[in-house]
């Protein structure tokens, strides 16, 4: 089972892959949880390379960038864990760099999103919870949570408007995959949201 979490900065990605995890570990699932950029110990140079030079980037050479941590990570990290029959979940995957490369950066979502799944040989998530939020919101959520150094400030109003429009596009094209969430609620509705919709797919 892959799982993975999508949504704009500050949407509670990390809060809600921890909770997934607990729980699932609860019921003896072994869980890998892990992340992108920066899965690897390969990914956390490129994850630096990506957040601390963001912007003197050029968003080709950027795209490549994230879609080499990614290749790098689902073939010695992801794959071998699925193999093994454990569960992975995941904060960002490919939906990420649709959004953020694709619709963000204006690269396209064809291009983006065929780039990524020649990274991954095919690979897709069984499901992505996507937690839509409003960018203000997520603002006032990262600076309550005295969050410095993010994308949002490092980023104008209309890139974040690209990047959430695009996300609930990729969601509607695949209602199948997705879960799309408003992550406005509290942690513990959320959360309960997502389990019910594991246990579906278990179930199925
Ligand atoms: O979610 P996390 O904090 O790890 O994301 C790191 C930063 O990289 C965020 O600011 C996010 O917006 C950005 N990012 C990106 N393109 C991606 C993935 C993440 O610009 N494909
Ligand atoms: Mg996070």
């Amino acid at each position: 089972l892959f799982v993975t979490f999508e949504g704009g900065d500050g949407a509670g990605k990390t809060t809600q892959a921890a909770l997934l995890d607990a729980w699932l570990a609860e019921q003896g699932r072994t869980v890998v949880r892990t992340r992108e950029p920066g899965g690897t110990e390969v990914g956390v140079l490129i994850r630096d390379i990506v957040l601390h030079h963001r912007g003197d980037v050029a968003p080709r050479a950027e795209a490549l960038l994230y879609a080499a941590d990614r290749a790098h990570h689902i073939a010695t990290v992801v794959r071998p864990a699925l193999d093994r029959g454990d569960v992975v979940i995941q904060d960002r995957y490919l939906d990420s760099s649709v959004a953020y490369q694709g619709a963000g950066r204006v690269l396209g979502r064809d291009e983006v999103r065929d780039l990524s799944l020649w990274a991954t040989e095919g690979l897709l998530p069984d499901l992505t919870v996507l937690l839509d939020l409003a960018p203000d919101a997520a603002r006032a959520r990262l600076d309550a949570d005295d969050k410095p150094f993010d994308r949002l400030e490092a980023e104008k109003d209309a890139f974040h408007a690209r990047v959430r429009a695009e996300f609930l596009e990729l969601a509607a094209n695949e209602p199948d995959r997705f879960l799309v969430l408003d992550a406005a609620q509290a942690p513990e509705a959320l959360a309960a949201a997502v389990r019910e919709r594991v246990t579906a797919l278990a179930e199925a």
